[in-house]
């Protein structure tokens, strides 16, 4: 087994043991990124010196017996969505191509506290808005377990570099998904915890009833270590809970005894692949010969979930948005180009003896705004803009946003009732495998249909974690989602692990 096969959880035992140096383990990350990063494109920009400086200054303190923060000396890839001071942050839009954020993410502080090593950057889509990395406006990732394919998204690249290697786990976030779908489209561990468990400050906001800050890994005991080092209250983020964080690495490792497992009734309907469908029965049975008990549920309301979500993330998106108007961040168009067109446009409206469109014409200020988001923000992200807008304005409001507020609160209710019988709900993560780069590039629609079976935990606010479960006959892997009561990371991590443990899928690596 090559080094950069490790899981994070294992490379911090040799670290701890002094068997290998943070500086020999970041190298040999770097150097693995060297070898595949052409093929993939996970990365929108890899900080190889910084890292280098950071992982020698850990094993200054190593050698010094220094306290050592949670993950002292391991190398962490993270999404280009959160705030790091003095480093540029683009949200793979232009709309920041050159921002760089005075202050830090609080998840930042909390990993440079915990003495992680900062690989790089990874892409995603523009503004988190996608759901297969490709409306990044810089490049597109490569599932590395098919260059054909998709790494899924918006936080494709986090998962495509721990699935090829390149960072043995990494920060994500996830509004609809966007952890758990990559990850099981990418054959890694992926977690969303609980709304409220990870302060979101310093998060650049896309939908912010939904998003959540959470860890793509190897396995199962990483997403527990990486989730304790960034989780816990924060007075910055009024909406972080304040409630103790327990000890998720050190209690991962004990199995759940007599785990009630729930199945959704409603998860196995038409368009379920088949060897999908396949993979997640017989990940039931595992549970099973593990002494879980089975159980069928219902959530009822599961089927207006994507189109509840396709109506809250795009409001929310609609005036998160409103901010990057070229006056308080980010890009600003030509001045002279967009003055010199109006002074153009008044000239022929003045020839054409056109009153009323005179009358009509920008201000150099509105002009300027207009031109600013039009040429910043690409076609996805405008495409939310444009629902968000329409379901919030008057006379909409009601029919549309009202009414999918009301519909959460059912969708909620589904998951109360389902956890008076259950601990646990396991299901699929997606339909489907990996779809090819470009599939679904003309239907938006199709595309947002692949959330089906991961929204429903973000307008529920619980959390969810994907874990590899199978391969489909062409070498794809598939996926297990497991859900659990808010605030109840520690049963779905140890849920989790029980399962890993029982199986090898996530010792299956991608061959490239
Ligand atoms: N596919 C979803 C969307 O486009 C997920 C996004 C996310 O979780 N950031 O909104």
């Amino acid at each position: 087994m090559v080094l950069t096969d490790l899981s994070a959880a294992e490379h911090l035992r040799n670290l701890e043991s002094g068997s290998i140096s943070s500086v020999e383990l970041t190298q040999a990350y770097l150097d693995r990124i060297e070898a595949v990063e052409k093929k993939v494109d996970a990365f929108l920009r890899i900080d190889g010196d910084r890292a280098l400086q950071q992982a020698a200054e850990v094993d200054a303190k190593h050698a010094k017996r220094q306290p050592l923060g949670r993950l002292a000396g391991l190398p962490i890839a993270i999404k280009d969505i959160l705030c790091e001071r003095g480093q540029t942050t683009t949200c793979a839009s232009r709309m920041l191509e050159h921002f760089r954020p005075p202050y830090d993410a609080t998840a930042i502080t909390r990993l440079r506290a915990a003495d992680a090593v900062f690989l790089g950057r990874t892409n995603m889509d523009e503004f988190a808005m996608g759901g297969s990395t490709e409306s990044s406006a810089y490049k597109v990732t490569r599932n590395p377990w098919d260059l054909e394919r998709s790494p899924g998204g918006s936080s494709g690249g986090s998962a495509a570099a721990v699935a090829a290697g390149m960072a043995p786990f990494a920060i994500g976030t996830d509004t609809g998904g966007s952890i758990r779908q990559p990850a099981g489209l990418c054959g890694v561990v992926g977690m969303k915890p609980t709304y409220g468990r990870v302060s979101r400050y310093g998060l650049v906001a896309y939908a912010s009833s939904l998003d959540q800050i959470g860890a793509f890994g190897q396995s199962v005991e990483d997403a527990a270590l990486l989730l304790e080092s960034i989780a816990g209250h924060d007075p910055r983020d009024s909406t972080s809970l304040n409630v103790p964080v327990p000890p998720y690495s050190q209690t991962v490792n004990k199995p759940l005894a007599n785990v009630r497992i729930g199945w959704v009734r409603e998860h196995f309907g038409p368009g379920l692949d088949s060897e999908v469908e396949a993979a997640i029965r017989a990940a039931l049975e595992v549970y099973k010969s593990l002494g879980a008990t089975l159980h069928e549920i219902s959530l009822p309301h599961s089927k207006y979930a994507v189109a509840t979500y396709y109506v809250i993330a795009p409001s929310e998106a609609s005036s998160n948005l409103a901010r990057y108007d070229g006056v308080h961040f980010g890009y600003r168009t030509d001045e002279n180009e967009m003055l010199a067109e109006l002074a153009a446009d008044r000239k022929r409206l003045e020839t054409g003896g056109d009153k009323i469109g005179l009358d009509r014409l920008d201000s150099a200020l509105v002009r300027m705004y207009r031109r600013t988001r039009a040429e910043g923000f690409g076609p996805e992200v405008k495409r939310r803009i444009m629902l968000g807008t329409y379901a919030l304005s008057a006379g909409y409001y009601d029919a549309y946003y009202l009414k999918a507020l009301k519909v959460r609160r059912l969708i909620r209710q589904d998951f109360d009732q389902a956890f008076a019988k259950v601990d646990l709900i396991a299901g699929p993560i997606t339909p489907a495998p990996a779809f090819k780069i470009g599939e679904m590039a003309g239907d938006p629609l199709a595309l947002y249909l692949v959330d089906i079976y991961t929204v429903s935990a973000n307008l529920a606010g619980i959390p969810g974690l994907c874990l590899p479960c199978g391969q489909s006959k062409t070498g794809l892997p598939i996926g297990l989602q497991l859900q659990a009561p808010a605030l109840e990371e520690d049963r779905l991590l140890r849920g989790a692990r029980m399962y890993e443990q029982a199986t090898h899928w996530h010792k299956n690596r991608a061959m490239i």
